[in-house]
């Protein structure tokens, strides 16, 4: 694969005047925003403002159609990028956690891991169980999908993403699909994820998890960030109007 050249002294993740549309539709009008390395910053939103699209914009999973979009100093937004090499650098984890469900949990760790970064299977295993020690389910290696809960897939989803040795991770509500009493368990593995250190842009509903965890807290509304800035103090003392709405029906 493709190496790509990372500048150490860029952002993770640097957004400039990043506009979207769908057919006739602008879905993004405009987003510049940053995300220091080692840091997390959480998007809210109600929905349809544009949180996803912006969030799979920057692996480009969507095409942005004007703006620059750079991961630790490698423009994204070129087009001759080499995707392969960018995306294996940036996990990502979405609502539904799309395991395959006819593979085996541990199997569902390596097979990228084999493909893409061409590793033995050997070294993909080892890496594989540290990842399910990581997120608590060493001993669930054998299971497949289906006789996981909801919270347990998800879980095994991250270790997947963290099987990449990614550097930096994108977060799409991921807890959105779960049973309440299950949230806590995935929400714990992302806390864990931040103190080591990780680089985190989370899409997501739990204020709780904005409030402790987040380094910025960035609210967005008809495809723009009305408000960005501390969560605490985002919060507790929003400047603008939709922004106190929002959370007025959210907290
Ligand atoms: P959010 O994640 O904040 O709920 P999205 O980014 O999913 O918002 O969607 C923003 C807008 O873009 C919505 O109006 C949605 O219908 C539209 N949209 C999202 N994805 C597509 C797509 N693949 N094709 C057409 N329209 C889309
Ligand atoms: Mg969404």
């Amino acid at each position: 694969m493709t190496e790509i050249t990372v500048d150490e002294t860029a952002p993770a993740i640097d957004v400039q005047d990043l506009h979207k549309y769908f057919g006739d539709n602008q879905v993004l009008k405009g987003i510049d925003f940053r995300v220091a390395r080692g840091s997390v910053a959480c998007v809210i939103g109600p929905s349809g403002s544009g949180k996803s699209t912006l969030l799979r914009c920057v692996n480009r999973l969507e095409e942005p159609t004007s703006g620059k979009i750079f991961v630790e100093g490698v423009e994204v937004t070129d087009p001759d990028v080499h995707l392969d090499a960018l995306r294996s650098r940036i996990g990502m984890v979405f609502q539904q956690f799309n395991l395959f469900p006819h593979l085996k949990v541990l199997d569902n760790l390596t097979i990228a891991q084999m493909r893409v970064k061409k590793r033995s299977r050997s070294e993909a295993v080892e890496i594989a169980r540290a990842n399910l020690a990581k997120v608590g389910l060493a001993e669930r290696e054998d299971a497949y999908p289906a006789h996981l809960s909801g919270g347990q897939q998800q879980r095994i989803a991250i270790a997947r993403a963290l099987s990449m040795s990614p550097d930096l991770m994108l977060f799409d509500e991921p807890t959105s699909a779960l049973d309440p009493e299950l949230v806590g368990d995935v929400l714990d593995v992302m806390k864990d994820l931040a103190s080591d250190g990780m680089t985190m842009m989370v899409v997501t509903h739990e204020m709780g998890f904005a409030r402790e965890v987040g380094d910025n807290l960035v609210f967005m509304d008809g495809g723009v960030i009305v408000e960005e800035g501390d969560p605490k103090q985002v919060l507790a003392d929003p400047q603008h109007e939709r922004t106190r709405s929002f959370l007025s029906k959210v907290l």
